[in-house]
């Protein structure tokens, strides 16, 4: 029979266990890259046996407008990524001041290019431009980004066309990580066209209890402490602490915020910091999510990294949405 003493002293071991283990519990990184380079290889090889069945390329055009560093990035990586899988593609620049006309015009000529299966029009667009007119010019069947009207009515009624690159990634690597979605409580925190509302669209039709919040949602981390899956689309640096998070849950962080400041690198990274400072003295800034990750590394079970997340499975889906693109034309 133990003692008093012997009670008191297991006490404090299982205390001190519980502390150690909270003190060196990481929560498990989803690689974004693993998940993309797996898609990528699909995509890639249904392209070369499309190519020596029935000789074609599928083609991507992907139009930007002024010179946005980040949007130049951003195209970039998307024609890399189509030089990867073998799809054609066609950059084509256009001067900051273009005009809705100038840009409806090249718009008009890719829908009527037999030889473009998919058109991408890079966003945001200069002010001038009425990007709504922009956006509902795009062909549908061209519409790889899956922002016309006619995909998103599609997409809501849960019989998509395409689905749009970042939302279709996430439900991809929930889905390669074996994250079970049906059932579980699903919190995204964002209500934009481009993220929020289709991801939560899709979270639903895959049988999750989908909460969506936004900038008036009150007593965010009360909800937000709710879910199994937490998607953060907010576009605030770090923003989601522990005190959002359940222990345990899987956080998909889709911001991309650029930091700069050396206390908060260092507030924000922990131990990851020096690495991260170093990139802040190489290019002026490194990149952040919406999640903090340091918190987030303590109390969720998975999360996913920025960079090195779902901005890879954003090119993916893009590549996987061209694709279908040049089949679906061909009625392939
Ligand atoms: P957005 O259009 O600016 O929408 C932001 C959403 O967050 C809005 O619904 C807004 O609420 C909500 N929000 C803002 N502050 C909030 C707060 N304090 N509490 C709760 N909700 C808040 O942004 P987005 O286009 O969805 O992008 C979100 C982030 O994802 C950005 O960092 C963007 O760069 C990034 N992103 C990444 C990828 C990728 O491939 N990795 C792709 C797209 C976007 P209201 O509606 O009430 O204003």
């Amino acid at each position: 029979m133990l003692r008093p003493c012997h009670l008191k002293l297991r006490a404090l071991y299982v205390t001190m266990a519980t502390m150690i283990a909270e003190e060196t519990h990481r929560a498990e990184l989803l690689d974004g890259r693993i998940a993309a380079d797996a898609i990528k290889r699909e995509v890639a090889a249904e392209i070369a046996a499309l190519k020596s069945v029935h000789n074609f390329t599928p083609r991507l055009a992907a139009v930007i407008v002024g010179d946005d560093p980040a949007s130049a990035v951003y195209v970039r990586n998307k024609i890399r990524a189509c030089a990867e899988v073998g799809i054609a593609s066609e950059h084509l620049p256009m001067p900051a001041d273009t005009t809705t006309g100038e840009l409806l015009d090249v718009v008009k000529r890719l829908n009527e290019n037999d030889d473009v299966d998919g058109i991408l029009v890079q966003l945001p667009l200069p002010k001038q431009i009425a990007e709504v007119e922009i956006i509902e010019a795009i062909s549908p069947a061209k519409d790889v980004d899956a922002f016309h009207p006619t995909n998103v009515g599609l997409l809501a009624l849960g019989r998509p066309r395409f689905v749009p690159c970042t939302p279709a990634g996430i439900i991809e690597l929930l889905d390669r990580n074996e994250i079970p979605i049906a059932g579980a409580n699903a919190c995204v925190i964002g209500r934009s066209q481009i993220v929020g509302k289709p991801v939560a669209s899709l979270l639903l039709q895959r049988h999750a209890t989908v909460t969506i919040c936004h900038s008036q949602t009150r007593d965010l981390p009360a909800i937000t402490r709710q879910a199994d899956i937490l998607i953060a689309a907010i576009g605030r640096p770090a923003y989601v602490t522990g005190e959002f998070i359940k222990p345990g849950a899987v956080v998909v962080d889709v911001g991309v915020n650029k930091i700069r400041d050396a206390a908060r690198v260092r507030e924000v990274f922990g131990s990851d910091a020096e690495r991260r400072l170093d990139a802040v003295a190489q290019r002026g800034y490194t990149l952040v999510g919406d999640v903090h990750p340091a918190e987030a590394d303590r109390i969720a079970g998975k999360r996913t990294p920025v960079p090195g997340g779902v901005g890879l499975l954003t090119v993916a889906m893009l590549m996987k949405n061209t694709l279908q693109a040049a089949k679906s034309r061909r009625e392939l």
